[in-house]
């Protein structure tokens, strides 16, 4: 088993303090193989208010000090979690064109409303005994979703943490599925596959490990054959946390492989 976490932050994300060091530190410490610094550049801050640019000299500094001192422990890659790209799609494809060639992978997110509720982040909603706001945020993010994969793929190269509101909906104790929104979910689905892109298994530091295999199933179904895994640590003992098993059911769902990025493209690892 190729073990590998594609999706983890760095002391460059708002939401996290924590050197690049200290995660690459982590992930030698649990055995994996190769590694993804995916920092958050959210076009929408937590609040809603337009975001600053992508501090890249900063991000990319420190990826290159940290590649050179991991040397051959493992492969260590640049990627960036792209949150909110339909809001601003000249936004989203310039901070992608300044990654420039050492861009290896981009998360293609949707962390906040968009064209409504202050374009908060998911985060700050309050969804208790609110079916009906439940109900909007999965409507809306799937439409999001919808706009990102069929009219901006440039903009990612795997869709990340398709669940994302479900965290919060939970969260708040609402009863909610992903299976009331199968069609739209398949439809996206289909555009991933048709697209060649990939599917995340976000296992959230182990926090979801249950929503994954039935849409897996579903993924697979529409065609589907790129899949990534990421634990989304925003500390070091949240790295590869969930990854064993997340292998595990990308394997369980009748996939050979999981991607990994370089340069954008995918490079797939026998399972
Ligand atoms: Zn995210
Ligand atoms: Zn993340």
């Amino acid at each position: 088993m190729y073990l590998c976490d594609i999706h983890s932050h760095s002391q460059i994300s708002p939401d996290c303090d924590v050197p690049l060091t200290d995660m690459v530190q982590a992930a030698v410490k649990a055995g994996l193989r190769e590694f993804c610094v995916s920092d958050h550049h959210d076009l929408l801050d937590f609040g809603g208010l337009p975001a600053a640019p992508f501090d890249w000299p900063a991000a990319k500094e420190q990826y290159r000090a940290v590649k050179d001192a991991a040397g051959e422990k493992l492969t260590l890659r640049l990627g960036l979690e792209l949150g909110s790209a339909p809001y601003d799609p000249q936004a989203a494809r310039e901070a992608l064109a300044q990654g420039g060639e050492e861009l290896d992978f981009v998360l293609g997110s949707l962390h906040n409303w968009i064209g409504m509720e202050g374009n908060r982040d998911l985060y700050f909603s309050d969804f208790h005994r609110n079916m009906a706001l439940a109900r909007k945020v999965m409507e809306s993010t799937l439409e999001h979703t919808w706009t990102l994969v069929s009219q901006m793929p440039d903009c990612y190269d795997s869709l990340a943490h398709i669940v994302y509101p479900l965290r919060y909906i939970h969260r708040d104790g609402v009863e909610l599925s992903i299976e009331d929104y199968e069609e739209q979910v398949r439809a996206i689905f289909t555009e991933i596959a048709r697209t060649d892109h990939a599917l995340e298994v976000n296992v959230w530091a182990g926090r979801d490990l249950d929503s994954w295999p039935l849409l897996l199933g579903w993924f697979r179904e529409c065609g589907g054959r790129l899949v990534t895994v990421g634990a989304d640590a925003h500390c070091p003992e949240h790295v590869a946390c969930g990854i064993p098993q997340a292998l595990e059911m990308v394997k369980g769902a009748g996939f050979d492989h999981v991607a990994t990025y370089e340069h954008r493209r995918p490079v797939l690892h026998k399972l």
